[in-house]
């Protein structure tokens, strides 16, 4: 069966990550704190990519589960960077129209860009009501959101940084303008 090396050439390019030395001792999956919820462990992603995978790859829960804690960069002996592979892989899922993964922490991603792109900072009350309105989860994290909302910990007016227009154009050099619409 021959193998189509073609995805791995395209994430590795877009990473800027070699994954020929990777030999699957499970270092950054053993040190993961999401892997117990992921379908598919960080050295499996890899193995199936080596194998050409793509579909299976980019519907993957997995490479939306990932929080980018970066436990598994030091855990790796070959210094495989996970994290910018699964940035590369949902870039890549979103480019292709795939059906995301995990759609909620799609829209979770997509409502906090536009906060940063609205003011370079997250207005929490409003972040957090449109991702209910988005992801049309009610009544989750109702009950501690109401307790910090009565600590003082949610500023209840929004607040706008200095120097918006660089944050854009940071924003704009690293994602697609259209996707945080
Ligand atoms: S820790 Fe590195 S070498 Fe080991 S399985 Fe993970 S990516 Fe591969
Ligand atoms: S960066 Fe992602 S894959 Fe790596 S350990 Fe953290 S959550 Fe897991």
């Amino acid at each position: 069966m021959k193998i189509d090396r073609s995805f791995i050439g395209e994430v590795s390019k877009r990473s800027g990550q070699s994954f020929d030395g990777c030999f699957h001792c499970m270092c950054c999956s053993g040190g993961c704190p999401v892997s117990d919820i992921m379908d598919y462990l960080p050295n499996q992603i890899v193995r199936m990519m080596q194998l050409g995978m793509r579909k299976q790859v980019l519907e993957s829960r997995a490479i939306w589960d990932c929080i980018g804690c970066y436990s598994c960069v030091s855990q790796c002996p070959n210094r495989i960077h996970i994290p910018h592979m699964m940035d590369t892989l949902r870039e890549m899922a979103l480019a292709e129209g795939v059906v995301v993964g995990e759609p909620d922490i799609w829209t979770f991603h997509r409502e906090f860009l536009k906060q940063v792109d609205k003011r370079g900072r997250v207005y929490e009350l409003e972040f957090m009501a449109r991702y209910k309105l988005s992801s049309r989860n009610f009544f989750q994290d109702v009950v501690p959101g109401m307790k910090m909302l009565f600590k003082g910990r949610l500023e209840l007016l929004p607040k706008t940084v200095h120097g918006l227009d660089e944050i854009r154009k940071i924003g704009d050099a690293c994602y697609d303008p259209k996707r945080r619409k």
